[in-house]
């Protein structure tokens, strides 16, 4: 007989674990919850950073947090002091392993398997994996592939994140473990958006991630090319250890995400449009988007909430996104006008959605002017908004 359960999540990454975490907390602890993955998660596969003002879930897993990043580019440096935020890493295995002992102690029941189909009934769903199908009232959908992911339509930008990151020892104690490098842009830019990151974990080790905006990538040995030079030329070291490595693409898309597949079926994560199309960031927003389905849940019975930020941060979005398409050249000279120009608060609360309209005007007023009245222009014209 088919297994029933109360909730089925496709996908057991951070949008998946995060959904059923929030769910064990709330009044709905105790509904049978299936989390259905083909990985174990049993390594370091991500590292998440996210910025806020306020205690988060999972806070108690924080590896490192930084009151003061900098941002470097050729001209100038800043240091900026982020209270009433702070930076926070969160290593994706301490996020498996916190998610799987909490979830399992609350009787969630995880499936390594991989789902190859889920079908939409009007008051159920079906999810079948590895030729064996299960039965819920809600399945929630974050199975994603990035390196699959194609987006088509004209109308869109579809640029995506890509870096290649290395933890690195040092013999020396080199690192101010005070201070973490948001943006370097100090790598030669040849017409796209690229910086570097730096996150000190320690005085003699660090997580150094060279990043790129961009609608194509880079051949392998490129990244590794740019990575190893910013160390040596701007770290100053020559010799080191890789300690571990990640690299991603993460969409950056003004093109929206449907967010049901289905009467009975709700995307999640990535593939429910949850990554901030400007900036790539997701981890906080997923979070976030649980505790709406939690609410909405209880309130109303549908995990779909309606929550929308204002209208106006997709045109923002759509804006950015189309210059550093069109016009990846300038893309240093833009972030280097935002941080020279406004508070970093300012900047976080626009990334956030949650600036007011006249913080969003003084954010768009600092950048150059020109190719953003182009842009929106360009915007009228092919989306009539
Ligand atoms: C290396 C990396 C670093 C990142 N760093 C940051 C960061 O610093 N800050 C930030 O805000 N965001 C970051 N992101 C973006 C975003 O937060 C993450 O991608 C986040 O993991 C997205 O959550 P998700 O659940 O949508 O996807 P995932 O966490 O990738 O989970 C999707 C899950 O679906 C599973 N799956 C796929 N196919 C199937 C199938 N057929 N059946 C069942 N399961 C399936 C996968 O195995 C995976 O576990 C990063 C992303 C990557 C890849």
């Amino acid at each position: 007989m088919q297994q029933r359960f109360d909730y089925i999540m496709a996908g057991g990454g951070a949008a998946g674990r995060s959904l059923a975490y929030h769910m064990i907390a709330s009044p709905l602890a105790g509904a049978r919850i299936l989390i259905i993955d083909p990985e174990p998660k049993l390594s370091n596969d991500r590292t998440w950073c996210f910025w806020s003002p306020h205690p988060t879930p999972f806070d108690q897993i924080v590896y490192r947090r930084w009151p003061t990043l900098d941002f470097v580019c050729e001209d100038f440096s800043l240091q900026l002091d982020l209270a009433p935020y702070d930076y926070r890493v969160i290593r994706g295995i301490d996020f498996y392993e916190h998610t799987t002992s909490a979830l399992k102690a609350a009787g969630v029941e995880f499936l390594q398997a991989r789902v190859d189909q889920i079908e939409d009934h009007p008051d159920h769903a079906t999810v079948t994996a590895d030729g064996t199908s299960y039965r819920a009232n809600w399945v929630f959908d974050s199975r994603w592939d990035a390196v699959a992911y194609r987006g088509q339509d004209p109308r869109y930008h579809y640029l995506q994140q890509h870096f290649l990151g290395w933890v690195i020892r040092c013999n020396s104690a080199g690192f101010d473990t005070t201070r973490a490098t948001m943006f370097d842009l100090r790598t030669a830019q040849n017409g796209i958006f690229r910086f570097v990151y730096t996150l000190p974990f320690s005085p003699s080790e660090a997580m150094v991630e060279y990043t790129i905006f961009s609608a194509d990538l880079l051949a392998p040995p490129e990244y590794r090319a740019a990575l190893s030079q910013y160390i040596e030329t701007h770290l100053g070291l020559h010799d080191y250890q890789i300690l571990e490595e990640e690299s991603c693409i993460i969409p950056m898309t003004d093109q929206p995400f449907a967010r049901a597949g289905g009467k009975r079926i709700m995307r999640i994560g990535t593939r429910g449009g949850r990554v901030k199309a400007s900036s790539g960031y997701a981890f906080l927003r997923i979070h976030n988007d649980s505790a709406a389905i939690v609410r909405s849940l209880l309130q109303s019975a549908t995990p779909f909430h309606g929550r929308r930020p204002p209208a106006r941060y997709r045109t923002f979005d759509s804006l950015l996104l189309q210059i550093l398409y069109r016009h990846g050249e300038i893309g240093a000279r833009v972030f280097s006008d935002l941080f020279r120009k406004n508070p970093v608060q300012r900047i976080f609360g626009f990334l956030d959605e949650t600036g007011s309209i006249a913080e969003n005007i003084a954010v768009m007023a600092s950048v150059p002017w020109w190719p953003f009245i182009k842009a929106w222009i360009k915007l009228r014209v092919t989306r009539r908004v």
